[in-house]
């Protein structure tokens, strides 16, 4: 028996009539661009965060992306951030020409260490940035504090968060704006690149609109410099498709995250992830922390368990971002987890019987 660290085929065996439907539907109708579809998952999807306002765009980095310029991020300004993340994070504020500045991570959930925020804000600094990794919220609860006492904006990274709280809470709703991504591999995955804004701002929200099409006020006159960040109509209907079935993949990514928690209480080896009171996740990832890593993945590859590293290198220590000036022994937790993290398959089509082969294998390469 093999287990996959994703098996999107899985998943799509489960809706393929309707997905199919769907999609010539939008062939038949020509509507390539800004077709209903565009408009109607907008206003669901900011319905399903808690938002007003929800703004269709090209993928999870172009909304952070056209986020940042749209609250008018740019040369000069610095944006706080965490090291342990995907790139796009710090990618986008680099692009804008701001400045990222990194905080280390809390090592229990893997994010940005509220205790450390205050002492990275400078009188360049304008927005905080912080990421909820692995399906988990940041503390936002002290993220709004530090932001409302020094006038900052806050733009959620909520690419691996859709659907998930804190204090009751939904991801994307409690910052400034909120940043989705509908890459293959999320929990609300496309069936291409897709991403999507959200805010409770009206007037953010139309700003968001026109910068997301070349600033345009009306077609052919630009009242700012945007960018082409559009979503696609295709992506649109395939995501109100799949946008019916997020809360059971999410609640099944749950109750398999539980299982594995159950199944790892006797494997003193391995350290499950941490999930912070007041907090529900959605599991986009369950990353554990063992020693002998690289040696696990390997064993793991060998009995056809799939598994990945995220992330293997701390951004401090990107070679694009060497002209930061950091150090290679700054953040040193996020380093740590660079060394010890280890994410396992945990799809919501798993049986039972893959879970426990997973822990199996584990206790046995230990065991050894
Ligand atoms: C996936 C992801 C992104 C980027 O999304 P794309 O749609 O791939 O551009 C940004 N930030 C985080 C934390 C992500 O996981």
């Amino acid at each position: 028996m093999k287990v996959p660290l994703l098996d999107i085929k899985a998943q799509y065996d489960t809706i393929r009539e309707q997905l199919r439907d769907t999609v010539l539907k939008v062939l038949d109708s020509q509507a390539y661009i800004n077709g209903p579809e565009v408009a109607e998952l907008e206003r669901r999807l900011a319905e399903y965060c808690d938002c007003t306002v929800g703004v269709g765009v090209s993928s999870g980095t172009d909304a952070l992306l056209c986020s940042l310029m749209t609250l008018g991020i740019g040369s000069g300004h610095e944006v706080i951030t965490t090291p342990y993340t995907f790139f796009a994070t710090a990618g986008s504020i680099w692009r804008t020409g701001a400045r990222p500045v990194f905080v280390d991570i809390d090592p229990k959930t893997f994010n940005i260490d509220t205790t450390k925020l205050e002492d990275a804000v400078t009188e360049r600094t304008r927005a905080i940035m912080p990421v909820h990794l692995f399906g988990q919220m940041a503390d936002m609860t002290t993220i709004m504090q530090v932001a409302a006492r020094h006038d900052l904006v806050v733009i959620e990274d909520a690419c691996q968060a859709i659907g998930a709280t804190h204090n009751g809470q939904k991801a994307g709703s409690v910052g400034t704006v909120g940043c989705f991504s509908f890459y293959p591999s999320k929990n609300l995955g496309g069936i291409g690149d897709g991403g999507m804004i959200v805010t409770a701002d009206q007037d953010l929200g139309q700003r968001l609109a026109m910068f997301r099409n070349h600033g345009n006020e009306t077609t052919y006159y630009h009242t700012y410099v945007g960018g082409n960040f559009r979503l696609d109509t295709i992506q649109a209907a395939a995501l109100l498709v799949k946008l019916d079935h997020l809360d059971k993949w999410s609640a099944g990514r749950r109750a398999n995250a539980a299982r594995y928690n159950e199944l790892f209480a006797e494997v003193e080896e391995v350290t499950p992830p941490v999930i912070a009171e007041g907090n529900l996740s959605v599991f986009n990832q369950y990353v554990v922390r063992v020693p002998k890593r690289d040696e696990l993945r390997t064993y793991l590859n060998e009995q056809g368990i799939g598994s990945s590293i995220y992330y293997p290198l701390s951004l401090h220590q990107q070679k694009c971002f060497e002209c930061l000036g950091y150090d290679a022994c700054d953040f040193p937790e996020s380093r740590r987890a660079t060394n010890e993290s280890l994410a396992l398959p945990i799809y919501a089509e798993l049986t039972d019987e893959q879970l426990q082969l997973v822990a199996a294998t584990i206790k046995q390469f230990y065991a050894d």
